[in-house]
């Protein structure tokens, strides 16, 4: 039977006392037996491996050998005194040596015995030494507890002042997984750890601390890591499932004349087999009475827009007004556009709305709102302001969803005792195994079929030295009627930097392509809102030949006559951006380019970015490769979903183990959604323990 015995202040475990425990809490957040427990090794070291001093290569990680010690000698003064001495196997011999501590080194090392000598060995004026190793007589480490798999644990400063590095650690886990008998919980079922040959999760967190060989160590760990995923999954789709059986929605059950007339009179091409196939999903979700929560999901150009339009025609064939989200008011004022251009022979009324809108136009636009007269509202953050009143909002659409918080969408909710449909689109293709862990509790629908007609962008990679040749070539894509965008890399709006870039680009080009024969259009963010439209507006009327821009463009803007994208110091952008960018072409029927300009120098990752770039369109493709690059943890949207978080597993190297455990929680849930049977009471306790083990710790930190 679990006992109390986790539960106990960590004060109180042999070897930590008040000091100890204080920090502890403040540096780690450890505060019982039970934290300490949890608190895992990153790496462990095989003491029965022994290297040979002649195989020591610079970038050994820790090892250890096997040798007798002479020459122990005091050399320096001052601060720079140190002690050294030479460590000799029967392949050579390497230095040792100690800044503090010296007097325990003299009185410890005896000579002509033998001993183990750990440590990271360090490259000093093209000599190996190790600094600070551990040493202990051959003779002692037999029966040591270092006889196998020593354990590594990440600690701070301040924890070291106290004793507590890696070492001070271990030694206080070995302590506690010494007394453990029978105190750990089995966080599974006896069904799930029977037929996945789990270890129990006792002798798992006994041996993940100090394992007794390899074999144990992999079992411990792969436990471990099943339990950390599943029980992610349990809660995102327990979530998801109470929301979709107990939280109303409107229902929209009809799809009337707005739909239909728009579908047979004005649809300007026909549907791809995905656009349709997704229209279907979220009509059904959207009837069913229950509020949806979708994403969407489509590579650049895939006709996201053009779906989110049609759902809002259901909208609006049910009586219920619809909005759309942008991040940008150049996205805003885009969407609003071309939805206006779409719908210009319907009766529908639709506003934009955005920061930059007057008071005078504010208020119409709220009254408008509020007395049902205006069926679709487009614009960026400004929707959600609080003196936004919709009459009846059912539907909310949030293009570009990852700048979006989490936060921003449940204020979205707020406003309505029944909340609306939301529907989020993006275009940034996320991995699969991230997709199930951040927008685990959605819906999702994805277009994976671009309409017809489309060549796929031919993606070029130039050296800056080529530059000449490259304005050639733009001259006669001009010379045929396209448009091209110059793209120069922003890291921060207000670095002057950033703007310097673009304003010599800006003149070298005007040089290249001077007036009256080229026009070329800026847009910076650093730009008033009329005088970015302006210029917008002149490229989109096509006025203006060229536009140069930073990253401002990157989303959604929609020229279908711009054929070439110039990206300026490609190195620097990562490939999720250049992946969009490079959407911004290929629209029109003509072959488009993506150009990519560089310096010679590259790093691995730019040299692997560019490749790719230049190898594959495939979005889903790209985000693969973006994230073993990056991680997780850099890909949009992972900031709140607790990928961060992950002890032990991740999920790009982890993704069969993520799957298993997904399938095998939808299981579960399927035949018991919320965890009520006796069976499967073991799993609803651990998740209310670990989701207040979570919030708990964040009201800390
Ligand atoms: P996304 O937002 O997914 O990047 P858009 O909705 O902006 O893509 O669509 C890209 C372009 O393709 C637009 O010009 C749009 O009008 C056009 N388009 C959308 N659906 C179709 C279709 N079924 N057939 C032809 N063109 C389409
Ligand atoms: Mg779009």
């Amino acid at each position: 039977m679990p006992t109390d015995f986790l539960n106990n202040s960590i004060e109180f475990l042999k070897g930590v006392g008040p000091k100890r425990a204080e920090m502890f809490k403040s540096e780690l957040g450890i505060f019982t037996f039970g934290d300490l427990l949890n608190y895992f090794p990153f790496r462990y070291v095989d003491r029965s491996k022994f290297s040979k001093i002649s195989e020591i290569e610079s970038d050994s990680v820790y090892i250890q050998v096997k040798g007798k010690i002479y020459g122990l000698n005091t050399v320096g003064e001052g601060r720079a005194k140190r002690l050294s001495a030479t460590l000799r196997d029967d392949t050579g011999e390497i230095d040792l040596i100690w800044f503090q501590g010296q007097k325990w080194v003299l009185e410890k090392i005896k000579p002509n015995v033998e001993y183990i000598v750990f440590g990271k060995p360090t490259l000093f004026k093209n000599r190996f030494n190790f600094a600070h190793p551990e040493i202990e007589a051959v003779a002692d480490a037999e029966t040591g507890v270092n006889a196998t798999l020593q354990p590594f644990y990440s600690s701070t400063e301040k924890l070291k002042t106290r004793g507590l590095d890696s070492r001070g650690i271990a030694k206080l886990t070995k302590n506690l997984v010494d007394q453990i008998n029978g105190d750990v919980e089995e966080s599974l079922t006896a069904d799930i750890v029977n037929n996945l040959k789990l270890i129990p999760r006792e002798k798992a967190i006994i041996n993940i601390h100090h394992p007794e060989d390899q074999a144990i160590l992999d079992k411990a760990i792969s436990r471990l890591k099943f339990e950390e995923l599943f029980f992610i999954q349990l809660a995102l789709l327990k979530t998801k499932f109470i929301r979709s059986t107990s939280v109303r929605g409107h229902n929209f059950s009809i799809v009337g004349e707005h739909f239909n007339t728009f579908y047979k009179q004005h649809l300007p091409f026909e549907l791809t087999g995905a656009q349709k196939r997704v229209i279907k999903e979220i009509r059904a979700n959207m009837g069913s009475g229950r509020q949806m929560n979708r994403l969407l999901q489509g590579d650049v150009g895939s006709g996201k827009t053009l779906v989110a339009l049609m759902c809002m025609l259901i909208a609006i064939d049910n009586n219920y007004q619809a909005c759309l989200m942008a991040p940008t008011e150049i996205l805003a004022q885009q969407h609003f556009a071309t939805i206006s251009r779409f719908l210009k022979e319907m009766p529908v009324k639709i506003k934009l709305l955005t920061g930059s809108a007057k008071s005078a136009e504010r208020r119409i636009i709220h009254q408008e709102l509020e007395n049902g007269s205006l069926n679709i509202l487009i614009g960026t953050h400004a929707l959600i302001e609080e003196k936004v009143v919709f009459q009846n909002l059912g539907l909310v659409v949030i293009d570009e969803q990852h700048r979006f918080g989490v936060e921003q969408r449940a204020k979205l909710w707020k406003k309505n005792d029944i909340p609306p449909h939301v529907l989020v689109m993006t275009a940034t293709p996320i991995p699969r195994t991230l997709a199930m862990t951040v927008y685990g509790d959605l819906d999702v629908s994805v277009i994976d079929e671009l309409p017809p007609g489309r060549k796929a962008v031919q993606t070029l990679h130039y050296f800056d030295t080529k530059r000449p040749q490259v304005f050639g070539f733009l001259r006669k894509q001009i010379a045929l009627g396209r448009q091209i965008y110059v793209v120069y890399p922003l890291i921060n709006e207000s670095e002057t930097l950033d703007l310097k870039d673009l304003m010599d680009g800006f003149e070298s080009f005007t040089r290249e392509f001077p007036l009256p024969e080229y026009a070329i259009s800026m847009v910076h963010g650093q730009m008033k809102t009329e005088e970015k439209d302006f210029e917008m507006q002149r490229f989109i009327k096509g006025e203006t030949q060229i536009m140069v821009a930073t990253t401002v463009i990157e989303v959604g803007v929609d020229v279908p006559n711009a054929s070439v994208m110039v990206i300026e110091n490609a190195e620097r952008f990562g490939l999720s951006q250049m992946h969009q960018l490079r959407g911004r072409v290929g629209r029109g029927a003509d072959q488009s380019f993506c150009i990519l300009m560089t310096g010679y120098k590259l790093t691995k990752e730019a040299k692997t970015r560019i490749e790719t770039m230049v190898r594959t369109t495939d979005g889903f493709e790209i985000a693969e490769v973006d994230m073993q690059i990056r991680g997780p943890g850099d890909m949009h949207g992972t900031q709140q979903s607790g990928v961060l978080d992950l002890q032990l597993a991740d999920i790009v190297r982890d993704e069969k183990i993520l799957k298993y455990a997904r399938n095998i929680a939808a299981d579960i849930l399927e035949k018991d959604p919320l965890l009520e049977s006796p069976q499967n009471r073991v799993l609803s306790m651990r998740l209310k323990q670990l989701q207040k083990h979570r919030s708990d710790w964040s009201k800390i930190s």
